[in-house]
């Protein structure tokens, strides 16, 4: 029988919107890997009538629980009592568990453990102690007439290292079956056409199921098999990644690769390239996202943040009669910013943009989503001219830099430039 689970997340806090309900998606993300259907998130606060109510209704529909918070020592922290009671078992004290608070104490605050830290060594009776290695509240789980609970501590990091230390174990041993993920990432097509090229396919499949997910500015397919081993799952899902490649050609710019500046960066280390930026419009967004990756050092040189046409001038070498004749958006000053990041970086390809993000348009009367993306390379420089209409400012910059890294990435691949 497919298990079902529901998250039951304990804590005023979330339900004042001071803090973001982090672990229930972190427990979701773990659970979809363990092959276990989440059916039900659930918030409650710190109040026992309301978390009573909200574990009868979870046992009723759930036949796993999985709750976060509530497992400190404070008086506030009731989510072991309340839900013990709740399933009529005691909390009984766990001595072995008293002995390593104890322990923790004494090594971590050099001093005695205070007595309502024994509290904590207080677990329901006959449950599965779930250590935690990062913080003094251990967790628990128990089965009881077919449901199954987990009682998961709050902080984040307690949550995630008791996840691994033994939660995950135990869960594993429910599931009978992995679901593994493959994403297919493409750019240079809408979601609706991607869909209507794949749909008759899509319409057909269980298992692997293909879905398409439209992000900011590219459309990412998630093609998920089931099956009893991970292994078995990912010879799945091989052929269905194949077959979604050679239909969509080249807007597919990697499997599971998490951008286009990755699939960018692997690339330029293949012909052993540096890589330069000169951005106008994107202010510096391009090399804000070169430079999250890590180990990018090797790759990536650089970049200027033009913004004023006299930094594209004085910084960048832009001839200035370009400037006036042809303005800052236009054919000329793009492939000149690429070719000036190129001269000043040394590095053998650069990219550049400069374009109208809005909401108005520029003093020349260029209209909004009017983008031109040059890349500068040893055997020439390129421009794309966009036309990317009149959208969220923020939509235009992350779609320009996009469109940015795929022309790189085009020309790297040798593949048509589309100009
Ligand atoms: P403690 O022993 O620290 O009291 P606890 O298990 O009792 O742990 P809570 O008191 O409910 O947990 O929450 C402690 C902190 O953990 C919160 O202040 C918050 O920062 C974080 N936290 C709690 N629940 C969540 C959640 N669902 N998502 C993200 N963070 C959370
Ligand atoms: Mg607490």
């Amino acid at each position: 029988m497919a298990h079902c689970a529901e998250i039951l997340a304990v804590g005023t806090e979330l339900l004042l919107g001071n803090i973001v309900n982090t672990n229930a998606q972190e427990l979701s993300q773990e659970l979809a890997k363990l092959g276990i259907n989440v059916f039900w998130h659930t918030v409650v606060g710190d109040n026992p009538e309301r978390l009573r109510e909200a574990v009868r209704i979870a046992r009723g529909r759930a036949d796993i629980i999985l709750t976060t918070g509530g497992l400190g020592p404070t008086y506030d922290d009731l989510t072991k009592q309340t839900i013990s009671a709740a399933f009529g078992r005691k909390l009984v004290l766990h001595p072995e568990v008293a002995e390593e608070i104890r322990k923790i104490f004494e090594s971590r605050f050099q001093g005695p453990m205070p007595e309502n830290n024994l509290r904590q060594a207080e677990l329901p009776e006959g449950c599965v102690v779930l250590p935690n290695p990062v913080g003094t509240a251990p967790g628990c789980a128990f089965e009881q007439d077919g449901v199954h609970v987990l009682m998961l501590p709050g902080p984040p990091a307690e949550m995630r290292a008791m996840l691994d230390a033994g939660a995950i174990a135990y869960l594993r041993r429910l599931s009978q079956e992995v679901i593994v993920s493959r994403d297919i990432m493409t750019f240079g097509m809408g979601e609706s056409a991607v869909e209507e090229l794949l749909r008759a396919r899509m319409e057909r499949m269980e298992n692997p199921t293909l879905a398409t997910y439209a992000r900011p500015s590219e459309v990412r397919l998630r093609a998920t098999a089931k099956a009893s081993t991970v292994r078995e799952a990912e010879a799945m899902l091989d052929p269905v990644v194949e077959e979604v490649q050679a239909r969509l050609g080249n807007i597919v710019y990697g499997v599971d690769v998490k951008g286009l500046e990755y699939a960018c960066v692997s690339l330029l280390k293949e012909r052993n390239w540096t890589l330069a930026t000169a951005e106008s419009c994107t202010g510096g967004r391009m090399a804000a996202r070169m430079t999250a990756m890590p180990g990018v050092s090797a790759v990536y040189r650089g970049g200027v943040v033009s913004y004023w046409t006299s930094v594209k001038g004085a910084v960048l070498g832009v001839p200035a009669e370009i400037l006036e004749q042809y303005g800052a958006v236009s054919e000329p000053t793009a492939r000149a910013m690429a070719e000036g990041a190129r001269r000043i970086t040394g590095a053998e390809a650069a990219l550049s943009v400069t374009g109208v993000a809005g909401p108005d348009r520029d003093e020349r009367g260029v209209e909004v989503g009017v983008v031109y993306v040059g890349l500068a390379v040893p055997e020439g420089t390129f421009c794309r001219r966009l036309r990317l209409g009149n959208r969220r400012r923020e939509l235009l910059q992350d779609l320009s830099a996009n469109h940015a890294f795929d022309l790189l990435r085009r020309y790297l691949s040798g593949l048509d430039l589309k100009e």
